[in-house]
């Protein structure tokens, strides 16, 4: 009896720890906390294996436990942000980029894919870049067909991924390699940021934070400091997504507003096959 109250009040004890420990985390923030909590239940795990003397309980919780903890660094990594950060500060939301310094209001170019064939057939090198609006429209197939079209042009396809494009680490690599997109076209950050200025088309599908150039210059912005892809030194930009949206940080893009910043507006699988349907 004495032994059932015990275990009831850890429970309720257990229930209010965990509300008043997630509670104040932004959602946006809600992938690294899993992450922390994934690892923190390996650690009970490899406890609870001490106690009742199991060793492959002990094993088990030690390796959840590290992955977790492993993951949850490679997440903070990614977005320039530390652990402490993310549990005690959470994120601040700026909606103050949408004009420029003098108050003038910035419009955005948007074309039709019909518009862009032209491009596309003078380009020889082309980055696709992809983020969490290809995840959301499920186009990584559609990605893999355009890839195919234009390398029968002879131009040469490469995808530019970010540790935290998507909502997970690795997020884009295994919706790719679902779309049988061969791992030696995938490069990371550092391998593909040089080569966007000999690049003709940066072809960005569904991504917005991990290309924000704010990020690179905006200290007031809350993604200052995060790594990005540098897409906007390459000599075309085109963004598909369905409207003017923020992303998961809700701050404005200035890339949209760019000269050579073209906006391709729609579903991201719709628009990546009537890009194929043109270029065929
Ligand atoms: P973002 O969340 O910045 O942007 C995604 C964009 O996709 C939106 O702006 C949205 O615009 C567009 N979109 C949504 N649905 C569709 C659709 N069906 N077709 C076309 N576009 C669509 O994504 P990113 O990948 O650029 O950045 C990831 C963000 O997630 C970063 O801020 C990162 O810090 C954060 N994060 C990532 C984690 C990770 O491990 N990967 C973990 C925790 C956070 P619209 O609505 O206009 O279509």
């Amino acid at each position: 009896d004495q032994l059932f109250d015990y275990i009831l009040w850890i429970i309720i004890f257990s229930l209010v720890v965990g509300y008043y420990f997630v509670v104040p985390i932004g959602g946006a923030d809600m992938p690294v906390v899993i992450a922390l909590l994934n690892s923190f239940s390996g650690v009970a795990a490899t406890a609870t294996g001490f106690i009742i003397q199991n060793d492959a309980l002990i094993i088990s919780g030690a390796l959840v436990g590290a992955s977790g903890i492993i993951l949850t660094n490679i997440m903070c990594k990614g977005m320039n942000r530390t652990i402490w950060n993310v549990l005690f500060v959470g994120i601040k939301v700026s909606t103050s980029s949408a004009t420029s310094g003098e108050g003038v209001q910035k419009t955005a170019k948007s074309y039709e894919p019909e518009d862009t064939v032209v491009i596309f057939e003078n380009a020889k090198q082309v980055i696709i870049v992809p983020g969490y609006g290809m995840a959301v429209a499920q186009a990584q197939h559609m990605c893999h067909e355009l890839e195919k079209i234009l390398e029968e042009k002879s131009v040469t396809v490469k995808y530019a991924i970010h540790p935290v494009a998507g909502r997970m680490p690795g997020h884009m690599n295994v919706l790719l390699a679902e779309a049988n997109v061969s791992y030696d076209k995938l490069y990371d950050l550092d391998q593909i940021n040089p080569e966007f200025e000999q690049t003709d088309v940066a072809l960005v599908i569904g991504a917005n934070d991990v290309v924000n150039p704010a990020a690179r210059h905006d200290k007031s912005s809350p993604i200052y400091g995060m790594p990005i892809l540098d897409v906007d030194k390459s000599q075309t930009v085109f963004v598909l997504k369905r409207s003017m949206n923020p992303g998961y940080a809700g701050i404005d893009n200035e890339l949209f507003y760019n000269d050579n910043t073209i906006m391709i507006f729609g579903d991201a699988k719709d628009t990546v096959s009537r890009l194929i349907a043109v270029l065929k």
